[in-house]
Formats: C-alpha cells, sequence, structure tokens
C-alpha cells in the first residue's frame, strides 16, 4: 500500500487511503500478488517447493489456520516464521496498546476510553511485521495466564467491575493480536489450555479465574507436532484438531545436494577470526551422506528423527578441528580431512536416540554410518579399477602414515613419492595447496581402504594404510 507520509493519530488516517483488513486477507492478497508475478515468496526454505510450500499456499489462499507435522530438524520453525513475509511492511496500531489494535475499531477498554476522549487526535504507531510474529513451545508448565492472560488481583480488589477488560494482563497470544502465532509441539499443551485457546479462536472468549471477558482477537494460528504424537488419540482435543484446515507434512531434505545447501546456509561462521578455511565438495558430501544413512539406519530411532542439524553440527566440527590443527601447526589455510571425521561422535550423538538400549554400541553405529558414507562418496568420484597402479605401489611394501594433527608438508612428500598420486587427486584437489593435497590425499586413501584395497592399522595417535 503507497503512503506517501504515514499518519501520526486517527485524524491523519482516516484521510488517507488505509484500509483495515482481517490478517487472513492481508496474508491471502500478498501470496496471490506474489504468485502472479512469479516471485519467490520463501527464498530461505530449501527443498519443499514441490511438497511443503504448496501446501502451505494453499491453506492461505483458503484462509486456513496451519498445523505443521513433521520430526525434529525438518525446517518446520524456518518455514512457519518465513510467514511473515505474507504480511504488510508495517500495520498502524494504536500507540502503546498491548494488543496492537486496530485504530479504526480498537477492542481494548484503554483505547475504546482513548479514542472517546481524545477523538481524532489520537496517536497512532506503525508496527513492522517482524513484531507480529510470536511463537511458544508447549510445555507442561505453560499456563492460560502465558498464553491468554490474568485477571490482575489487585484491580479486582480495588472494585473493578469484574468483566472490566481492564483488570486483564494479556498473556502472548493477544499480544500478538493481528499478527500470526505459532504453538510448537501443540499435542504437549495441557488439555484446558487447548480449550482455552479453542473458544478464544471460536468464540472469541475466555474464561479467565472463572469470568468471561469477550476478546474479538484477530489472529492466524499456525502449530506444529510430531506425527505420531499428533495421531495419538487424545492428545489434541477434536474440536480444535478440527480447527486447524490445513495439514503441511514436512520431511528431511530429499538429496544430499539440498542437505549441502542448508548446512552451508545454516552454519555459524566467523568473520574475524582470520584464518582461512575451506571445505572440499567430498567431506561436505560424507557430512549429508553420514545424515542420510542415519535416516535408514534400523539403529537409530525413527521416530524422533535425524535432523538436519546433524550435518549443520557436524560440518562446524570438521571445520573446527581442521582450523585447531591450522591454528596449531601454523598452517595458512584450515582444510577438513578424513582424520578429522572421529570428532564429529560428540556432535552426532547427542542429537540421535538409539533404538533399545543400545548405549554401548553407540560409537560404532556411528562409525558404521562414518565407513558407509565414505564408501559411497568416494565411489561416486572414483573407480578402485582406475586405481591400480597406485594399490600396486603398496604390494610392493609402501605404506603412508597419516593423522589429524599431522603437517600438511609431509603429505605433500608422499605424494610426490608415490607415482600417480597427484594426478589422482586432481580430480577433487581443486588447487595445489599442501592442505588441500593433505585431505585429498586422506579421501584417496580411506576410499581404497573401504574398498578393502588397503589396509588400515591404528598406531600410537596415527593411521598406517597399507597393503
Ligand atoms: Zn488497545
Amino acid at each position: 500500500m503507497a503512503r506517501r507520509r504515514k499518519a501520526k493519530n486517527i485524524g491523519e488516517l482516516k484521510a488517507s487511503d488505509y484500509k483495515p483488513v482481517p490478517i487472513r486477507e492481508e496474508m491471502r492478497c500478498i501470496l496471490i500478488a506474489a504468485l502472479r508475478k512469479k516471485k519467490n515468496i520463501f527464498p530461505g526454505i530449501i527443498g519443499f517447493d514441490n511438497t511443503v510450500i504448496p501446501q502451505v499456499e494453499n491453506a492461505i489462499i483458503s484462509g486456513q489456520d496451519i498445523i505443521f507435522l513433521g520430526e525434529r530438524g525438518q525446517a518446520k520453525s524456518r518455514v512457519m516464521r518465513s510467514l511473515v513475509v505474507l504480511l504488510d511492511k508495517e500495520i498502524p496500531i494504536i500507540k502503546g496498546c498491548e494488543i496492537n489494535d486496530n485504530p479504526l475499531a480498537p477492542i481494548c477498554k484503554q483505547c475504546r476510553d482513548r479514542v472517546a476522549e481524545q477523538g481524532d487526535a489520537t496517536p497512532i504507531a506503525w508496527l513492522p511485521r517482524q513484531e507480529r510474529y510470536g511463537e511458544k513451545l508447549a510445555t507442561p508448565d505453560i499456563t492460560i495466564a502465558d498464553l491468554i492472560g490474568d485477571v490482575d488481583p489487585i484491580k479486582v480488589a480495588e472494585g473493578r467491575y469484574l468483566s472490566d477488560e481492564l483488570a486483564i494482563h494479556y498473556g502472548l497470544i493477544p499480544r500478538t493480536n493481528r499478527g500470526i502465532f505459532c504453538i510448537n509441539e501443540l499435542p504437549d499443551l495441557a488439555e484446558r489450555l487447548q480449550v482455552g485457546l479453542l473458544n478464544l479462536m471460536e468464540e472469541r472468549d475466555v474464561q479467565i479465574r472463572g469470568y468471561r471477558i469477550r476478546l474479538p482477537l484477530d489472529v492466524f494460528l499456525v502449530a506444529s507436532a510430531n506425527p505420531e504424537d499428533y495421531t495419538n488419540r487424545g492428545r489434541i482435543i477434536t474440536p480444535l484438531k478440527d480447527r486447524f484446515g490445513a495439514q503441511a507434512r514436512t520431511h528431511y531434505p530429499v538429496s544430499t545436494r539440498e542437505e549441502r545447501i542448508i548446512m552451508e546456509m545454516e552454519r555459524r561462521t566467523f568473520d574475524e577470526d582470520g584464518i582461512e578455511s575451506y571445505t572440499p565438495e567430498y567431506m561436505k558430501e560424507i557430512i549429508a551422506e553420514i545424515t542420510h544413512l542415519g535416516r535408514k539406519s534400523p539403529d537409530i530411532n525413527q521416530r524422533s528423527g535425524v535432523s538436519v542439524r546433524i550435518s549443520i553440527a557436524n560440518y562446524e566440527t570438521i571445520v573446527g578441528n581442521a582450523i585447531r590443527r591450522a591454528v596449531t601447526l601454523g598452517e595458512k589455510l584450515a582444510v577438513p580431512r578424513i582424520t578429522d571425521l572421529p570428532h564429529i561422535h560428540s556432535s552426532t550423538a547427542s542429537k540421535i536416540e538409539l533404538e533399545g538400549f543400545e548405549e554401548a554400541k553407540e560409537g560404532k553405529i556411528i562409525d558404521d554410518l562414518m565407513r558407509k558414507a565414505v564408501f559411497n562418496v568416494f565411489n561416486r568420484h572414483y573407480r578402485t579399477t582406475d586405481l591400480e597402479t597406485l594399490v600396486a605401489q603398496f604390494a610392493e611394501g609402501f605404506s603412508v602414515e597419516v593423522s589429524d594433527m599431522m603437517a600438511s608438508k609431509s603429505y605433500v612428500r608422499n605424494a610426490k613419492e608415490i607415482v600417480g598420486l597427484l594426478q589422482i587427486i586432481e580430480k577433487v584437489c581443486e588447487a595445489e595447496r599442501p592442505e588441500m593435497i593433505a585431505s585429498a590425499t586422506e579421501f584417496v586413501l580411506e576410499g581404497l581402504h573401504v574398498n578393502k584395497r588397503l589396509n588400515k592399522t591404528k598406531q600410537e595417535g596415527k593411521i598406517i594404510y597399507r597393503s
């Protein structure tokens, strides 16, 4: 909506072309305009273009509240938060109102009194769309007071009329009036709160401490739940379930390519550390592959899921170890290697649940995932039959030592001694920098090992590849 200058009070607002619209209409209009222009509305959402996003768009076009069903780490929060792009950049509210009252039709008693008193001179404020989003994780300790509001006993004691809204201390949902409110893990919300929520949405009134209070809010309600909790009988009261006109089923990235895009987007980076780092594609592929294999593993509890956050954390971990090495050894460039991989035990173990009582096997399960991931990724880049000249040199008694704290220069010496190695690693090594050569060398050696072409032994913190 084009405005020459922002109205400062109700009189100026009335004189402008501003027309208040209910939130569902507002979101719908903005969505339809964007679809017409073929504009990408959710640019930060990866891999949901043909699945989740059409469901969300249909729900908004139909004016339905949405529940997102999905396992943990499936970008549910990201999608929900991104819905604010479907709101006007800013809207006018009565200045100082706790529930973002529409200046042309205030609902709270305080504002109605003010407008009666000050008329067109009543000051207004402009609320940016980011401030029109509220969310809450459903936990057993949430109360009606947190979510909806409470009667202020002092004000009641002062003799205010009990249904007088001046006696209410508003909770989170009224404070998100004219906005989007999201409840995460809805099935964990106590039943009486679900009832309160339903009344608020359907009847537009609430019962607080036995007082019935009218509260005609305009809120777009969004919720999330684990599919299993959602289908579990009795976890959500039926009328509230019916209230959600649309279900959007989320999922993990279908391809490892999408997994890698998300990893890159979400990982924590630091600008000022002065250390150059570079992660070869094959290392990112291995990290994404570990997660994808984890999602198919019968040893891992798939109901709680294998989050994209594991990929992100593991990526950060191998980069972290590479930086630690670079700093310790005084090298210029930090490049993750295969020998950095065991460090992901710490970033993986805390984020998966194992089937049954398999805690003792945890280390082995993660090791197996890593081995299979290296196998799959290596065999996408190389055919072992092309590497026989390399294997033959090991058969003649050659061996190579590697470790995560070994200087890159010693790998370069090896690479020069092994005939043909430099040509082989060229395929995955972008530049002839020692740190990159070290990483690519490890990739090829480990690849040959998992293909049973080389033996691997551990000795005093080092790994030795030999025939
Ligand atoms: Zn108000």
